[in-house]
């Protein structure tokens, strides 16, 4: 390891959904007062079969067999509820947004010495309500809501396109995501570098080279001279 070589990341090109916001105490807060609004059954129930209608859909997604409109009614369909839910669901999501502790001091600190623009999918409102809620836009030279652009991780021109507005080649960039799939899968095809947050010590997906590993934001402030 040298710090020549880690200097180079003069560009970080970060995530948000489970890198700096926690998505799932977002989530499961949007979740429950959708619940208590709109279902009767029980709690858990209602969690269990919103998971095993929604993570499918997003995996379909990513292997761009339906797109945005289709997977924010279908997911509801699937629970029986109609398009009010969905909206209902979406605008709690803005609502009940929460970073994990540490981000906001991290993104301030790396925000000092690297240039950072947010890369991020999903349904473009309701990113971007996240972002007024949170206030961290300000860390950010570029905000990229990939729908907003007609993409969608993993493709690699979401990266080209990012790099192309802060007008810095792929070399000069460190891809910060927790999703291997989305988030190294995107990077692998652009021919940036891929730091996995890694929070929960999962197991490395094959197939999708990893450079860094960091447990949260803080360890990525602490590697060398980045
Ligand atoms: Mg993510």
């Amino acid at each position: 390891m040298s710090s020549a070589r880690e200097s180079r990341y003069r560009v970080l090109l970060v995530d948000l959904d489970g890198t700096v916001v926690d998505y799932a105490r977002t989530e499961n807060g949007a979740l429950r007062e959708t619940h208590r609004r709109f279902f009767r059954t029980g709690l858990r129930a209602f969690l269990r079969d919103f998971h095993a209608a929604n993570e499918p859909l997003w995996a379909d997604y990513r292997e761009r067999r339906i797109g945005l409109a289709e997977l924010r009614l279908e997911r509801w369909a699937r629970m029986g509820a109609g398009p009010r839910v969905a909206t209902a669901f979406e605008e709690a999501l803005g609502r009940n947004v929460v970073l994990f502790p540490e981000a906001r001091e991290a993104l301030r600190r790396l925000s000092r010495r690297s240039r950072l623009a947010l890369v991020t999918d999903g349904i473009a409102r309701v990113q971007r309500a996240k972002l007024r809620r949170t206030r961290i836009e300000r860390f950010f030279e570029h905000v990229v809501i990939a729908p907003e652009v007609g993409l969608r991780k993993p493709d690699g021109a979401l990266l080209h396109h990012t790099l192309s507005l802060l007008e810095a080649k792929p070399d000069d960039a460190l891809m910060v995501g927790d999703s291997p799939a989305g988030d190294g899968g995107c990077a692998q095809e652009a021919g940036v570098r891929f730091c996995w947050v890694n929070r929960t010590g999962a197991v490395p997906v094959p197939g999708i080279p990893v450079h860094r590993t960091v447990g949260n934001l803080t360890n990525l402030t602490n590697l060398t001279a980045l």
